[in-house]
């Protein structure tokens, strides 16, 4: 925060405040849907959401597709209602993230209905006077009615909105009397009837309705003066910056672009690195208030792209100072009143602050969270390969040294992976790996560990087949870790013959596979298959590889490596009553380089979050 040159502070309790406020107005047994589009009206969508769905939030309310699987990569898994019309050529992204589209016209809940053969939730937005997306009241009843033809669309939910709702008292009635008609007309029961924005909780009663959904309201700013009287609201976001110069100017000096501020008397000013570019609106030149030591200083000649001057003259002030640009609870800088400087919009300034701003989250004044600077790239369609490079060969330089990086890297990969969904990349669930090392009897190999390994972890099957292969020399065994048909692999002891690795059982779900083997240039190749698989190909299923082999004794330490993104990872080693003390050292890439290590008195074992993604090359190294 005093390094940066704008930041945002999220309260979240003020959030929480205005929710539970909010929630008093609510007849029993109403949900309620939080609105996060626009990264949570510029509050941050993810923590937004985490602490909304704490509170009671039922559902999510995104304003499109990419709003709404960003916060599935994050793993918010509500239901995630996306209230535009979406476009055609989204409808699989909404399909593969299981998120719920507006329905507002006929033509696209057909095809939506064609692309899916699985029951697909909806919900139908009916046009009651709003003059936007949705279907026209007059002909909602034949619509719905149509709509439920569709035999792989499920009406979750009808819903309508306001346009009027914060002053227009007459009007909201009447939609709300038109949408009651067409609901009271249906000959089934949707899960969810919604219409109230967060100012029709205050202002419209809508009996009918069970769901509201809410936005400007639940960020703490007023949609119309006269509701200070309904409820008590705490603004959530402040943003702010701080001095990076003072001048001074003579009478008759001018400021900024255009002189358009000429000084009326000899002043003192301070310059803030914050600009229209960072969100703060270019409307607000020679209008804004900034405030800076407790004061109110006047915002002074025309606001530039990155920088804007703060009149001070008699104020004690240094280079540093904090300044507050918007928000808190001074009432000359709270969003409705700097919108309406200008004739502006709350919405709009609260959606574009802090383009370069970090947002920190507090809970009673402690930094809980803060969300990296790319955080609004995450999902972006001009993010190249070149700057993705760019940051991670930036993130490996400093050996994950750096939070925010560590961060950075971590949400870029995932998108990589995810977000463009690359069909041909392929990931690990649940990974189990256990190694076990014991004594046998075979005198030949008495320098030697009898070594039994299980793997178990889950996949989508891409083939009816796949290898396992085993090699005792690195180069041999090279080639096999690029190929995607193989599963596992081994490296074997260079003084021990390729039949001393033996596939001791194979299976995909309950099959038991066939395995074959096969020497080739020196490499052991397992092709196991089954006729079964292919009714199984592309769905998740669980792969299950035993093996048994020998490792040398005067080995000390024993590697295992991660060469596939990995979801939920668990390595174990058992050495029985080899070794007096074994110990792990983990090489974790992910978002936290630091895996659980628990051991026994003969075992020890390294394991990630259940929920953690784990990088390839990752893996663990047992040293005995
Ligand atoms: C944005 C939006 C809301 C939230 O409105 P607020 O006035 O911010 O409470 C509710 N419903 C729909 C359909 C919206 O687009």
């Amino acid at each position: 925060m005093k390094e940066d040159r704008s930041w945002t502070e999220i309260d979240l309790i003020s959030f929480e405040h205005n929710l539970t406020e909010l929630k008093k107005h609510l007849k029993p047994g109403t949900n309620f849907m939080q609105i996060v589009k626009a990264d949570a009206y510029g509050h941050g969508a993810y923590e937004i959401s985490k602490k909304a769905i704490q509170c009671g939030a039922t559902f999510l309310g995104v304003a499109n597709v990419q709003e709404g699987l960003l916060l599935r990569y994050q793993g918010i898994e509500i239901p995630i209602l996306i209230l535009s019309p979406s476009l055609q050529n989204e409808i699989d992204l909404i399909l593969e993230n299981n998120l719920v589209p507006t329905i507002s016209e006929l033509s696209f809940a057909e095809e939506l209905n064609k692309r899916t053969n699985k029951q697909v939730a909806i919900h139908i937005n009916i046009d009651t006077g709003m003059g936007r997306s949705g279907i026209n009241f007059k002909e909602a009843e034949k619509a719905i009615a149509e709509i439920k033809e569709l035999k792989n669309l499920q009406i979750e939910g009808i819903f309508s909105h306001f346009s009027a709702a914060e002053n227009d008292e007459e009007y909201t009635n009447l939609q709300s009397e038109r949408f009651r008609q067409i609901i009271a007309k249906l000959d089934f029961q949707p899960k969810y009837i919604h219409i109230a924005n967060s100012s029709g909780v205050l202002t419209s009663k809508c009996e009918y309705a069970n769901l509201v959904r809410l936005g400007l309201l639940s960020y703490g700013v007023y949609t119309n003066p006269d509701l200070e009287n309904k409820i008590c609201l705490k603004p959530v976001m402040t943003f702010k910056s701080c001095i990076s110069q003072l001048k001074s100017a003579e009478k008759g000096e001018s400021i900024g672009y255009n002189r358009t501020y000429k000084a009326a008397k000899n002043l003192q000013y301070a310059v803030l690195p914050v600009g229209y570019a960072d969100g703060y609106d270019f409307l607000l030149s020679n209008k804004g208030k900034v405030i800076i030591n407790d004061q109110v200083c006047n915002v002074i000649g025309k606001i530039s792209m990155d920088m804007i001057a703060a009149d001070v003259t008699g104020i004690k002030v240094e280079i540093g100072d904090e300044a507050i640009l918007l928000g808190g609870n001074e009432e000359s800088i709270k969003a409705e009143n700097l919108a309406a400087l200008y004739n502006g919009s709350s919405y709009e300034l609260l959606c574009q602050i802090g383009r370069r701003a970090k947002r920190y989250y507090f809970e009673n004044g402690e930094l809980i969270a803060s969300s990296p600077l790319l955080r609004r790239d995450f999902v972006s369609s001009d993010y190249s390969d070149d700057k993705l490079n760019n940051v991670i060969e930036t993130a490996i330089e400093q050996r994950l040294q750096s939070k925010e990086i560590s961060n950075l890297i971590y949400s870029d990969i995932l998108k990589r992976y995810f977000a463009e969904h690359d069909q041909d990349i392929h990931y690990r669930r649940n990974f189990r790996h256990t190694i076990e090392f014991n004594e046998h009897k075979r005198s030949e190999l008495k320098d030697y560990y009898l070594t039994k390994t299980t793997l178990t972890f889950t996949k989508k099957l891409q083939n009816d087949y796949f290898y396992v292969a085993c090699a005792n020399n690195e180069q041999l065994l090279e080639k096999y870790f690029l190929r995607k048909d193989v599963e596992y692999r081994w490296l074997l002891d260079s003084n021990l013959e390729a039949a001393l690795f033996d596939v001791t059982s194979v299976k995909i779900n309950e099959i038991e596979l066939y395995s074959e083997m096969k020497l080739s240039g020196g490499c052991l190749e397992i092709r196991c298959y089954h006729p079964g698989l292919r009714e199984l190909k592309d769905q998740e299923v669980k792969f299950s590889i035993s093996t048994q082999t020998y490792y040398p004794k005067n080995s000390h330490q024993l590697a295992v490596y991660l060469i596939e993104m990995t979801q939920g990872v668990q390595i174990e080693f058992k050495y029985n009553d080899l070794f007096r003390k074994v110990e792990a050292v983990p090489i974790f890439s992910g978002r936290s380089k630091f895996p659980q290590i628990t051991s026994n008195a003969d075992s020890i074992k390294v394991s990630s979050q259940k929920e953690e993604w784990i990088f390839p090359t990752s893996g663990v190294v047992f040293v005995y």
